[in-house]
C-alpha cells in the first residue's frame, strides 16, 4: 500500500527518510546490539542522543547560550500549569486568546488562582485574527502569553507585539521551525513536538537561564524547570524514544538547509493553496488575509453536507485526515514542515475536479 497523503493537525506526517532511517537503526542501534527502545535513559548511547538532538536545536534555531532547551513531557497542556506555577512573581499574568489552545492556556491560569487577565482576544470574531494590544500597561504584568499559531482557527502571527517589562511567553506548537525567529525577543518559548519536530512524546522548553527559580514551594518537583535544568532533561525517565525521532527530523531538517529553507517551501506551500481556496466559487477560508496560518489551512463550502462529501471523497483518493477540528467543522489541511509540496499540488487537483463534478451534477 503507498504511503497517503496525511493532513493530520498532529501527531502529524514525519519525513519519510527520517521513517526510514528510523526503520534501518529499528534492532540494532549503530553497531550497539539494541534498540533505542530498549536502552537506559542513563546510557552513555543515550546521553549522546539527547546531547545531540539539543545541539541540532540549538544551531537550527540559533538558540543564545544563555538559555537552556529542556524536554518535558506533558505535551503543551502541561506547559500551561508550568508557566504560571514557575514564572508567576505574584503580579497579574496577561494572556491573549486567539483560539482554542490559548484559551485553554488562561483557563488553567485561572483555575490555579492566579491573577489572570485576557488583555485581548478575538473570541468576538470566532478566532478569525490575531488582535492587537497597544494601550495595555505591561508592567503591571509578569508575563504575557500569546500563541504564535493557532492550529484550530488557522491564523498566525505576522509579527511578534513588544511586551516591555513583561515578559513573553509563546505557546509555539504548531510552527516551531517553520520560519527564522529571533529567540531573543522571547523569554520561554515551548512546544509540544508532535506537530513540527517528531512523534507524540515531548515539549521542548526554550527558556532564559535567570527565569529558572529554584525550589518553589508547593510546587510539585516535575513541574519545576529546576529540576529538569539541573538534570539536563533527565530528571526522571524521559520519552528516549521520542526525542531519538526529534533528533533525526533535526537532522533532516539541517541536511535541507535548515530553517530558511523549509519557510521558503513553506511560505510556497501555503501561497498556493490559499490561491486555489480563493479562485475557487464553492470553497472559502473567512481568516483576515493578514492573518493566515501557513501551517493550518480551514476551507469549507459553507454546507456541512458537502463537506462531509468532499472528506469522504478525498479519504478515497487517498487525502487522510482533511476534516476540520470538531469544534469548527469544515476542513483543514495542516502542512507542516514536512508535509511534501507534491501532496498540496495533489490536493490542488481534486479540489478543482471536485469542484467541476458538482457543478455538473446541479
Ligand atoms: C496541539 C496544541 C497544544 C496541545 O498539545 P498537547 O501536546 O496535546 O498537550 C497546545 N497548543 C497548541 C498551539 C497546539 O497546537
Amino acid at each position: 500500500m503507498p504511503r497517503v497523503w496525511n493532513f493530520s493537525a498532529g501527531p502529524a506526517v514525519l519525513p519519510e527518510p527520517v521513517l526510514k532511517g528510523i526503520q534501518d537503526e529499528l534492532l540494532d542501534y549503530k553497531g550497539n546490539g539494541l534498540s533505542v527502545l530498549e536502552m537506559s535513559h542513563r546510557s552513555a548511547i543515550f546521553s549522546s542522543i539527547i546531547k545531540e538532538a539539543e545541539r541540532s536545536l540549538r544551531s537550527l534555531m540559533s538558540v543564545p547560550s544563555n538559555y537552556q532547551v529542556l524536554f518535558i513531557q506533558g505535551g503543551g497542556t502541561l506547559q500551561f500549569s508550568m508557566i504560571p506555577l514557575n514564572l508567576n512573581k505574584g503580579g497579574k499574568l496577561g494572556y491573549v486568546t486567539t483560539g482554542v489552545w490559548a484559551s485553554k492556556a488562561y483557563q488553567e491560569a485561572v483555575n490555579l488562582g492566579f491573577d489572570a487577565v485576557e488583555i485581548a482576544s478575538s473570541k468576538d470574531d470566532d478566532f478569525c485574527h490575531i488582535p492587537t494590544y497597544e494601550d495595555v500597561d505591561f508592567s503591571e504584568f509578569d508575563y504575557i502569553h500569546i500563541t504564535t499559531n493557532n492550529t484550530i482557527r488557522g491564523t498566525q502571527y505576522q509579527e511578534f507585539p513588544d511586551t516591555g517589562d513583561a515578559l513573553l511567553v509563546a505557546d509555539m506548537s504548531s510552527d516551531i521551525l517553520s520560519k527564522e525567529v529571533d529567540v531573543e525577543k522571547f523569554d520561554v518559548i515551548y512546544a509540544g513536538v508532535q506537530k513540527n519536530i517528531g512523534p507524540a512524546g515531548a515539549t521542548i522548553v526554550i527558556i532564559r537561564d535567570d527565569l529558572i527559580s529554584e525550589n518553589l514551594v508547593n510546587v510539585p518537583g516535575y513541574l519545576q524547570y529546576t529540576n529538569h535544568a539541573k538534570k539536563h532533561s533527565v530528571y526522571n525517565t524521559p520519552p528516549a524514544f521520542t526525542i531519538y525521532a526529534v533528533g533525526k527530523v533535526l537532522d533532516w531538517l539541517i541536511e535541507l538547509g535548515g530553517v530558511s529553507t523549509i519557510s521558503a517551501v513553506n511560505d510556497e506551500k501555503a501561497k498556493l493553496l490559499y490561491q486555489a481556496i480563493d479562485n475557487s466559487s464553492l470553497f472559502y477560508n473567512k481568516v483576515e488575509l493578514d492573518c493566515r496560518s501557513k501551517m493550518n489551512v480551514p476551507f469549507t463550502t459553507g454546507n456541512s453536507e458537502l463537506d462531509s462529501r468532499f472528506i469522504a471523497r478525498a479519504e478515497e483518493a487517498g487525502f487522510i485526515n482533511l476534516a476540520g477540528h470538531r469544534t469548527m467543522g469544515g476542513m483543514r489541511a495542516s502542512i507542516y514542515n514536512a508535509f511534501p509540496m507534491a501532496g498540496v499540488e495533489e490536493l490542488m487537483t481534486f479540489m478543482k475536479k471536485f469542484e467541476e463534478d458538482e457543478q455538473n451534477n446541479v
